[in-house]
This record gives structure tokens, sequence and C-alpha cells, in this order.
């Protein structure tokens, strides 16, 4: 006799069955269950997994890594106020609309006020983490960097400040770091060099990428690595390196979003990751690192609509809605038909938050820290 478990999990689907009593597990799923007690497989049996895994081996991953983020977060999502305050780049990553060979893309930078005025908005909002993202632009200097995460400091002392500005020295970290800056988010994009370069120009290099990892690591940031799911070339074997890789790291926060095509880019005919994907390596990554804060990215948000939510569902803990404002955020197209472009910020930020909520979990007004150990 063959018996559901009683237990609906996301999506509607039941995960597993009992036989006689019995639960059934596919070898996948006892794959999934070893992964969340600790035990890394081998790089042939997460890409086995990555490539092989069924729709019900997905839900049962969703279910255990809902599990342990409620465990350790409960139901509480925090959300970081996304600033994109430059769209000028020195890089030209082959995937990235704003790649500085895109002559289309037409350039802005805010100023330190208006940055600062993003921050006010956000505050009163009840935002408690400002993420300061934009391309690698010479006009931001050490120094202008400084000034900028000194004044929201001094500001917002209860907040935390978040840097996604690129690869720099071991020295610029720490001058960042001394100014105040709390977390960093510099995704590695991908773990093996191969793929790597074919995804970069020859001026960059996976080499350099990790450095600047290990630096902010050492350098007492939370750090943030991560990849896009679905880029070109990639493959289950190169995923399953990336999660070799972030087990190894141990970082505090992982970015994991699909690969979206940007029509002004080398890449534009190129295939956007699937959600499925997107999903299963999220609830995996929820498993690895339980503690991890981990985004439901937008561009989760934008290949489905909802997306953002069966993020959240299969173990994401963290949101990051745009807060910059309206007439800039059209100018930050990293990819085709991002959501939120031609929003005001109260309205992104209000539809995600009833979003949220209509799911069963919490938008929270705090910083939203690692977890120490003892708390989880
Ligand atoms: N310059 C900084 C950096 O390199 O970390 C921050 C900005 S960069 C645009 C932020 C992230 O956007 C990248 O790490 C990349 O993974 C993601 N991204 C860029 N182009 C994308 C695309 N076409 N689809 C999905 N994500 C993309």
């Amino acid at each position: 006799m063959v018996r559901e478990n009683s237990a609906l999990l996301p999506f509607g689907k039941r995960a597993f069955y009992y036989v006689n009593g019995v639960r059934n597990m596919t070898e996948n799923q006892s794959r999934i269950l070893a992964i969340s007690r600790g035990e890394m497989p081998s790089l042939t049996e997460l890409a086995g997994l990555i490539a092989g895994y069924t729709e019900e081996d997905r839900v049962f991953a969703a279910s255990l890594a809902r599990e342990t983020a409620d465990r350790i977060f409960g139901r509480k999502i925090y959300f970081r106020g996304l600033i994109e305050f430059t769209n000028y780049c020195k890089n030209d990553c082959l995937y990235c609309g704003i790649r500085r060979s895109n002559r289309n893309a037409e350039r802005y930078r805010m100023t330190e006020e208006e940055i600062l005025n993003c921050c006010r908005w956000g505050y009163q909002a009840g935002f408690r983490t400002f993420v300061m993202q934009g391309g690698e632009d010479p006009y931001f200097t050490d120094e202008r960097i400084v000034k900028i995460v000194s004044a929201i400091k001094q500001e917002f002392p209860d907040c935390a400040v978040t840097l996604s500005i690129g690869e720099k020295s071991r020295e610029s970290y720490q001058r960042y770091r001394e100014a105040g800056a709390d977390r960093y988010l510099l995704r590695h994009e991908t773990a093996n060099p191969e793929h790597y370069a074919k995804l970069h120009p020859p001026e960059l290099s996976l080499e350099n990428r990790v450095r600047c990892l290990h630096d902010q690591l050492d350098l007492g940031f939370q750090t943030g690595c991560g990849m896009m799911v679905g880029s070109p070339f990639q493959t289950a074997e190169y995923l399953a390196e990336d999660l070799l890789f972030i087990k190894k790291l141990n970082p505090q926060m992982v970015g994991l979003g699909p690969f979206i095509p940007h029509h002004d880019t080398p890449f534009r005919d190129e295939k956007a990751g699937t959600v499925e994907d997107t999903l299963f390596l999220l609830s995996i990554v929820r498993l690895m690192l339980p503690r991890v804060l981990l985004p439901a990215t937008t561009a989760l948000g934008t290949i489905l609509p909802g997306g953002r939510e069966l993020g959240i569902l299969a173990g994401a803990n963290v949101v990051m809605p745009n807060i910059s404002p309206s007439d800039v955020r059209k100018h930050y197209q990293l990819y085709d038909h991002k959501i939120g472009t031609a929003d005001a910020p109260a309205d992104s930020y209000q539809q995600l938050r009833e979003a949220i909520l209509s799911i069963g979990y919490q938008p929270v007004i705090e910083r939203g820290d690692y977890p120490k150990e003892a708390e989880s």
C-alpha cells in the first residue's frame, strides 16, 4: 500500500511516500538529506543530482530547506534597501547590460546627497540595511566611497551598510571596513576558471575574484559570493563546482539568481536560467549552510511573477527591493525586462511586503545580521 505523507508541502505537492509505513526515498532525496546533515556529496554525485533531480526531489529539498530557515530565522524575512548608485562600469562582462562596451546604456551616477536621500526614505519606510551597488565606476574613488559610507553610518548608526562595487585591493576593502561598511557582496560568478574565461574579458580572472572574497572575509565583512543559474556554457558539473566552492568558502551570504539575457550584450540570444533550477539550488545552498543570508533575487521575480515568493518557500530569507529614485532605475538594466524599473520606491516596496505577508511570512524592521551559532 502506498500512502502519501500527510504534510502538505510548498506548491501543493507532497514530497515523499510511505510504503507499508516505511518512507521510500529516492537516491536523490537521500543525497539531499545527507547534505542537510552536513555530508557533502562528491563532485560527480552533486553534478548527477543537479542534472537529474525530479519535481518531487525539488519539492522535497524546498520543504527541508524551508524547515531549516524557519528553525533559524522563524518566519522573518529581512529587507535590504538596494541603491543602484552608478551604472558606469570599467568592466566588460559579457552577460551584463551595463558593460562598458554597451554604447546604448544611458549612464548616470548619483550624488552623495541623492544616496543619503534614498537612505532617509528607506529608514522611515523600515529598512535597516542599505546596499550600495554599482558598476566599477572609477569616479567613485576610495575617498568618495569612504565619505559616503561614513555619512550613512553617522546618520543611521543602527543600520548596516553593504557594498557591492566589485573587485578592489585589500587596502581599499580595509578602508571601507574602517569607514563602517558591514557587508560586501561579490558573486564569484562561476568557480570554474574555463567557464569564468567564457563569461569575462581576459583582464578579469577567477583568481582575483576569489582573492577579493578572502580579503573581505579576513577583514571581518559579512561576505557574499554567488552565481547566475543558467549562465551561458554552464553545465551541471560547473554548478556542482560552485556548490563545493561555496561550502568551502563558508560565506555569510549567497546571491543566486537566474541568468537573463540583455539585448545589447554578446549573450543576447542565449536562453535564460530556469525557475526550477534556481529554486532547487537555493534549497541546496540553504541545506549546505543553514545560517546563510539568502536573498530571493529580483532576477527570480523577473522570470516569473511571484518568483521571489517561491524563492522564500524554497529557503530564502532576504529580499532586496530597489529604493533608487524612479528616474534612474530604468537605466540600471543588467538584463531585459527587469521588474520594478517603472515603479516608485514606495510602490515596489509595498507590493513586495504584501506578497510576503500573503505567503505567511513577516517582513521585519531589523538589520538582519548573520546569526551567531548559539542563536541558531
Ligand atoms: N560591479 C559589481 C560586481 O561585479 O559585483 C556589482 C554590480 S554587478 C552588475 C551585480 C551582479 O549582477 C553580478 O554579480 C551578476 O551576477 C549580476 N548580473 C549581471 N548581468 C546579469 C544578467 N544578464 N542576468 C542575471 N544577473 C546578472
